[in-house]
C-alpha cells in the first residue's frame, strides 16, 4: 500500500484531494486537529485526530504508516484574522510547519507538497502573476505561507526534504458527486456567500467596491476548480517521486472573473432572484488577481477540467443546495 500523510485533510482543499489520491491508488492518511476541520470530511484511508506540534503523535503517525510522502495542507487562511491575531497563524502555520518538518527528517520521508497561495505575491505588479514575481505579502496569513517557503528552501538544502509548493489562486467549486464541498465558519468567500444569498440564507450579497480599474468595476480573481487543485497536488507529487528536484508552481486557470460575473452565474445556474448591493472595498484586496499557470500546465502536463465559471459554480450550488 503506499501511504501519504495529509495534514489537513478535514479541510476543503485536504479533502477533494484525499478523495483523488484514494481514485488513483494511494492511501491518504489524514492528521487533522479538527480546530477547523469536519471529521465527516475524513472519509478516505485513515484519520489520525491530533496536533502538528504534538511531537510525540506525529512521530507514532510517521511509524505506524511510513508514508512515501506529506500533503501540508493544515494552517489557517483568514486574511482578516491574521492581521487582528498574527501570533495565531505564525504559531499554527509556521510553528505547526517546522514540527512537521522535524518529524518528516526523523523518519526518513523526504517528499511534502505544500498547500502555498498568491497572497505570497501581495499586491500585483504586473498580470497575469507568474511564478518570478516578487513575493511581498501584505498580511500575516501571506506572510506565515512565504515564511514556509523558505523553511522548506533551507530544509531542501541543508536535509534534502524535497517539495513542491503549490501557490494556488481563488480554490473554489466543489466535488462532481457532491460529497465534499467548501464549509467555512465563519464564511467570508465570494461564491459560498452568493449562493447563500440565492439559497435564502442571508438576505443579500455585498459587492465589495465598484470603483476598481476592471471593464465592470469589481475586482477580478482566477476562480481554480478543486478538483483540478486536487489534481495538481498529485502530479505534483509523482513528478517530485520521479525527479526529486523541489519546485514552486502557481494553479489558476489564467481566466479572470469579477465579482458581478460571479453573481450572475450564480443567477444562471440556481435560477433564483438574489439580491446585490453594493459596499466598500475591503481593505488589502487588490483589483486583479490573475495566475499565469503555464508552468504548472508544461511541467506537470495539467489542465484545468474546469474552464468555465457555471460549470465551477454548478459543482458548489450542488453541494450548498444539498448541505445548507
Ligand atoms: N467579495 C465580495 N463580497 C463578499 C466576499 C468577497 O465582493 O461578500 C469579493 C472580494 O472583495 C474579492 C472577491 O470577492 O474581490 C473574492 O473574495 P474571496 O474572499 O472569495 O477570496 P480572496 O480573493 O479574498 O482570496
Amino acid at each position: 500500500m503506499k501511504y501519504c500523510i495529509v495534514t489537513g485533510g478535514a479541510g476543503y482543499v485536504g479533502a477533494h484531494c484525499c478523495k483523488e489520491l484514494a481514485a488513483v491508488g494511494y492511501f491518504p492518511v489524514v492528521v487533522d486537529n479538527l480546530s477547523r476541520g469536519h471529521k465527516q470530511f475524513a472519509k478516505w484511508g485513515a484519520f489520525r485526530e491530533g496536533d502538528l506540534r504534538d511531537h510525540a503523535f506525529l512521530d507514532a503517525v510517521f511509524k505506524e504508516f511510513l508514508p512515501e510522502a506529506v500533503f501540508h495542507f493544515a494552517g489557517y487562511t483568514y486574511v482578516g484574522e491574521s492581521v487582528e491575531k498574527p501570533l495565531l497563524y505564525y504559531n499554527n502555520n509556521v510553528v505547526a510547519t517546522i514540527s512537521l518538518l522535524d518529524a518528516m527528517r526523523e523518519n526518513a520521508c523526504n517528499n511534502i507538497i505544500f498547500s502555498s497561495t498568491a497572497a505570497t505575491y501581495g499586491n500585483p505588479q504586473y498580470t497575469p502573476i507568474d511564478e518570478k514575481h516578487p513575493q511581498e505579502p501584505i498580511n500575516p496569513y501571506g506572510q506565515s505561507k512565504l515564511f514556509i517557503e523558505k523553511i522548506l528552501e533551507d530544509y531542501d538544502r541543508a536535509y534534502g526534504i524535497k517539495y513542491s509548493a503549490l501557490r494556488y489562486f481563488n480554490a473554489s467549486g466543489a466535488d462532481e458527486d457532491g460529497e465534499i464541498g467548501e464549509e467555512h465558519d465563519p464564511e467570508t468567500h465570494l461564491i459560498p456567500l452568493v449562493i447563500q444569498a440565492a439559497l435564502g440564507k442571508r438576505k443579500n450579497v455585498k459587492i465589495f467596491g465598484e470603483d476598481y480599474p476592471t471593464p465592470d468595476g469589481t475586482a477580478v480573481r482566477d476562480y481554480v476548480h478543486v478538483t483540478d487543485l486536487a489534481t495538481a497536488h498529485i502530479k505534483a507529487f509523482e513528478r517530485l517521486a520521479h525527479t526529486g528536484e523541489s519546485i514552486s508552481l502557481n494553479l489558476g486557470t489564467g481566466k479572470g472573473t469579477s465579482v458581478l460575473e460571479i453573481i450572475e452565474s450564480v443567477r444562471r445556474v440556481s435560477g433564483r432572484p438574489l439580491e446585490a448591493v453594493m459596499a466598500e472595498r475591503r481593505a488589502g484586496d487588490p483589483p486583479v488577481l490573475v495566475a499565469d499557470s503555464s508552468a504548472a500546465g508544461k511541467i506537470l502536463d495539467w489542465k484545468c477540467r474546469y474552464n468555465d465559471v457555471d460549470a465551477i459554480v454548478k459543482t458548489a450550488w450542488n453541494w450548498h443546495s444539498k448541505n445548507l
